[in-house]
């Protein structure tokens, strides 16, 4: 018998209904003679709700208790769903996050998985049981409780799998599969087949939002492969994984986008040694995550550098940057916030030629002016201004033959 790991969000269970559908689904694949364990998120915004509970007591929560009001909506779900599939006569039983021996670090709200120790759903299976385990949760060494960040639910569902040396990890959602472009966009978009960690990796990190990421990249350490499928119909989903992909005919497998990008240019910053560092030191102090860095080389010995954030954290940047203009004597400090980035994706891309041109020249046609370029061997990626995005989609789409994947 195979070990299968099924992970449902919290739209699947956003109400008694969905809840009920969902457990006919998870006993379907028990009946196939699978051993499953599901791991569940809370229903619908119950995180943001808590989230904003929280704020409704105090401006600054303190990490440890936020950790422990967040780890409530997973449990919630979990009970919920184990007591549907008694009702439709099935042996289930759910764990916590703690019962289900998922040890983390303590850096609350965004702790990361040191070890799984599996023994006690492993007693669970071969009783027979199908097992709900909360997701998004832990537990310390001194046993306090954590969370794994927003969308952690994901990495508890492959943590688990991998664990349990299971057959597949299936993230069962609303959205029935990964697609070259967000077919809420872009018409034309077609559904993958498959796709490889590498890819799936650089579309995480460049917006694509269906898996957290680092559920890719454990998923891409350990080779376990996931399956991304809808949670409502049979459709085939998208397999993601690292064996040798059948559908390589187009080097571009897909495009991202981004919604959430802002900018902070400081110009006439002077060449000496230590300034990145200084720079960029107080914006991780100040855990402000950086995405794209872009400096020009010094001209008459000064330049200009660009970075982007999430536009949260804009307000945040630019007082840190401003403190450090005045202390480094550069000359002044932009931000712009409403901008946005596509990438095109495809490991096809490493080493050939043409792919960025192509990107830029269907751009231009579409009269979308580029702001920011940065590339790794398998992406090229664009900021443009926000309100342009669509068009740029939609023209790469074209543009890269993608609706005859
Ligand atoms: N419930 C958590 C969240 O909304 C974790 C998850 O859904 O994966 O972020
Ligand atoms: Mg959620």
């Amino acid at each position: 018998m195979s070990i299968v790991v099924q992970k449902f969000g919290g739209s699947s269970v956003a109400d008694p209904d969905k809840i009920r559908k969902v457990a006919q689904n998870i006993a379907r694949g028990y009946d196939k003679g699978n051993q499953v364990v599901v791991v569940i998120s809370a229903m619908g915004d119950t995180t943001d709700d808590l989230i904003n509970l929280a704020h409704k007591i105090t401006d600054q929560p303190e990490s440890r208790e936020m950790d422990v009001l967040l780890s409530t909506g997973e449990i919630v779900s979990s009970a919920l769903l184990t007591m549907a599939l008694h009702k439709l006569g099935y042996k289930a039983i759910s764990l916590s996050g703690r019962q289900a021996g998922i040890l983390t670090d303590s850096s609350f709200s965004k702790a990361k998985i040191l070890k799984v120790e599996s023994d006690r759903i492993v007693k669970e299976l071969n009783d027979g049981k199908i097992v709900i385990v909360a997701g998004f949760q832990g537990i310390t060494h001194d046993s306090d409780m954590t969370t794994l960040g927003r969308g952690g639910s994901d990495t508890t569902a492959v943590a688990l799998a991998i664990s349990l040396k299971a057959r597949v990890c299936e993230k069962l959602t609303d959205v029935d599969g990964i697609y070259t472009a967000d077919p809420r966009i872009c018409p034309d978009a077609r559904k993958l087949k498959e796709i490889g960690y590498d890819e799936m990796l650089e579309l995480t990190s460049s917006g694509n939002k269906v898996l957290h990421i680092r559920a890719v990249e454990l998923a891409g350490a350990y080779g376990m492969p996931i399956l991304v499928a809808s949670s409502f119909n049979d459709s085939p989903g998208t397999l993601i994984h690292g064996g040798d992909l059948m559908e390589i005919s187009n080097k571009v497998r897909g495009i991202a986008h981004d919604l959430d990008v802002a900018k902070v240019t400081l110009t006439g910053i002077p060449n000496q040694p230590g300034i990145a560092a200084a720079i960029f030191e107080p914006l991780a102090k100040a855990g402000i995550s950086v995405d794209t860095i872009v400096q020009n080389a010094f001209m008459e010995n000064v330049t200009d550098l660009t970075f982007t954030v999430s536009r949260g954290d804009l307000k945040k940047a630019n007082d840190v940057i401003n403190a450090i203009a005045r202390d480094i004597k550069a000359a002044e400090v932009v931000t712009d916030a409403k901008l946005g980035k596509v990438s095109i994706v495809g490991t096809g891309m490493q080493n050939s030629p043409g792919y960025a041109s192509k990107m830029f020249t269907a751009l231009s046609k579409a009269g979308i002016n580029i702001l920011l370029i940065t590339t790794s061997e398998i992406r090229i990626t664009c900021i443009i201004e926000e309100a342009k995005v669509k068009e740029a989609i939609l023209a790469l789409h074209r543009a890269f033959e993608l609706e005859k994947v």
